[in-house]
């Protein structure tokens, strides 16, 4: 690919329009804004998929969508007295949302649009996954007239990556390796003081940069081949 940038908010509209024409895939990174341990940051699941969908669409062509940080059913550790810098949406509104941006993205022409969720609570999983086969399979209803066939692929981006280990943890040995390595200059080490809100292996123990390198480029990989896929039975 010869395409320079990649990301949606930065393009001029010359710049789309040629896009959408060499590679109609759309990338939407969807995240949570919630405790991640005391060593990372809390809009962590949106920065971790936002940079693999970077790196996808370097390979595949297309553009990244801003990530949505806003998120539903997150950790809630109040009960405990701990500020836990949750700031969450009810499901009905993340799906509701959701299902007007994947509309709305449509609209401009994409035929290929994946929802990667770097946060995977049961509620957000199951709106990405409903807002995917609504504007797949009740086309006529949802989908703006005369607007052609679409692919949605619709996953949490562990589910690439299953066969590495990797079953979605929360700030643990895989979330804090994958940071690691995509934005080192966001975790802190020294901040792990205890394990609250930590829910996998010790990331102290087990976490690190080449662990995380692994993982995303074999997500990378898989993802890259999903998204040539869709286009190739869309016949793109
Ligand atoms: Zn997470």
């Amino acid at each position: 690919m010869d395409q320079r940038e990649v990301r949606y908010e930065l393009l001029h509209p010359d710049e789309l329009n040629d896009i959408v024409e060499k590679a109609p895939i759309a990338y939407v990174p969807l995240g949570s804004l919630e405790w991640h341990g005391r060593h990372m940051p809390l809009g962590n699941d949106a920065i971790k998929v936002y940079e693999i969908c970077l790196k996808a669409a370097r390979i595949t062509g297309g553009v990244v969508f801003p990530p949505i940080y806003w998120g539903t059913e997150c950790l809630k550790l109040r009960a405990l007295g701990v500020r836990d810098g949750t700031v969450d949406v009810d499901y009905s509104t993340f799906k509701a949302f959701l299902l007007d941006i994947v509309r709305r993205i449509m609209k401009q022409g994409f035929r290929v649009i994946v929802l990667l969720t770097g946060h995977y609570s049961r509620e957000q999983v199951s709106a990405v996954k409903e807002v995917a086969e609504i504007c797949e399979k009740i086309t006529e209803s949802v989908r703006p007239k005369g607007t052609p066939s679409v692919k949605i692929i619709a996953l949490p981006e562990y589910e690439l990556s299953l066969d590495l280990g990797y079953h979605g943890d929360h700030a643990a040995k895989w979330e804090t390796s994958i940071l690691l390595y995509l934005r080192p200059e966001l975790v802190d080490m020294n901040k792990l003081t205890d394990l609250l809100g930590i829910d996998g292996e010790d990331p102290r123990k087990s976490a690190s940069k080449e662990l995380g390198e692994k993982v995303v480029n074999t997500i990378v990989k898989r993802l890259c081949e999903l998204v040539k896929k869709a286009l190739i039975e869309l016949g793109v």
